[in-house]
């Protein structure tokens, strides 16, 4: 599982590892994005709330979890921004129980406020295929498109500094406390996320092939 706070390039990395390694991702925040943009009763349910920078309710989102493991999650699988609080946690681990299986590596990337602030400041994203990028590293003549599926590259909604000041709050008081969750089991490993994607990246493989 890939643990940060926003802006940490936890989305970047679990679409590197999927396409690298094979192992499917599942993001709750991407997720939900798709169920707004589809209109859907859960869509609506927590537009609200993201909208606003705030953190969606474990029950909801140990739902989606459980019900995607159940049907993608028998040969491994990658969790982006799961779990975000410490019941989502305990939810997570009576789950796993469940299933017969136990989580290999929890990787949390470690960012400086500054590279947040830079980094969601220039944040692009696919509207149909949730690929992210930035202003900066993309190459665009115009209108900015997507390189794997030709959708429109926008800013997202809750990148607005406002709304990040929440989802820092939000990070501090609910997120940060799972560090200590995970490092009681010993499978948390700290990266400097504030790198280039290649070299975070690097790292992740080397650990991903110490756990295999
Ligand atoms: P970021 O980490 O950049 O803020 P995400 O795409 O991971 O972006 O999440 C976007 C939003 O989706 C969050 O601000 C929150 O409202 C909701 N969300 C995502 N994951 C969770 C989670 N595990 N628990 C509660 N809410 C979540």
């Amino acid at each position: 599982m890939l643990l940060g706070a926003p802006g940490s390039g936890k989305g970047t990395q679990a679409e590197m590892i999927t396409r690298h390694f094979g192992i499917p991702v599942t993001s709750p925040g991407a997720i939900l994005r798709r169920e707004k943009e589809l209109g859907t009763a859960l869509g609506l349910e927590t537009a609200e709330t993201t909208q606003h920078g705030g953190l969606v309710s474990d029950k909801i989102i140990v739902g989606l979890i459980e019900d995607w493991l159940r049907l993608h999650g028998a040969q491994g699988f990658v969790f982006d921004g799961f779990p975000r609080t410490v019941p989502q946690a305990e939810s997570l681990q009576k789950i796993l129980e469940r299933l017969h299986t136990a989580l290999d590596l929890a990787i949390w990337l470690d960012v400086s406020e500054k590279t947040v602030r830079d980094r969601i400041a220039s944040r692009l994203q696919c509207l149909a295929c949730g690929f992210t990028t930035s202003l900066t590293s993309a190459k665009f003549s115009e209108r900015p498109i997507c390189p794997y599926c030709d959708g429109h590259l926008v800013r997202r909604g809750d990148d607005d500094i406002t709304v990040l000041q929440h989802r820092l709050e939000e990070f501090n008081a609910k997120t940060q406390p799972l560090a200590l969750f995970y490092e009681n089991s010993a499978i948390l490993h700290r990266l400097d996320g504030n790198r280039d994607r290649e070299a975070v990246f690097a790292d992740i493989s080397r650990l991903i092939g110490q756990a295999a």
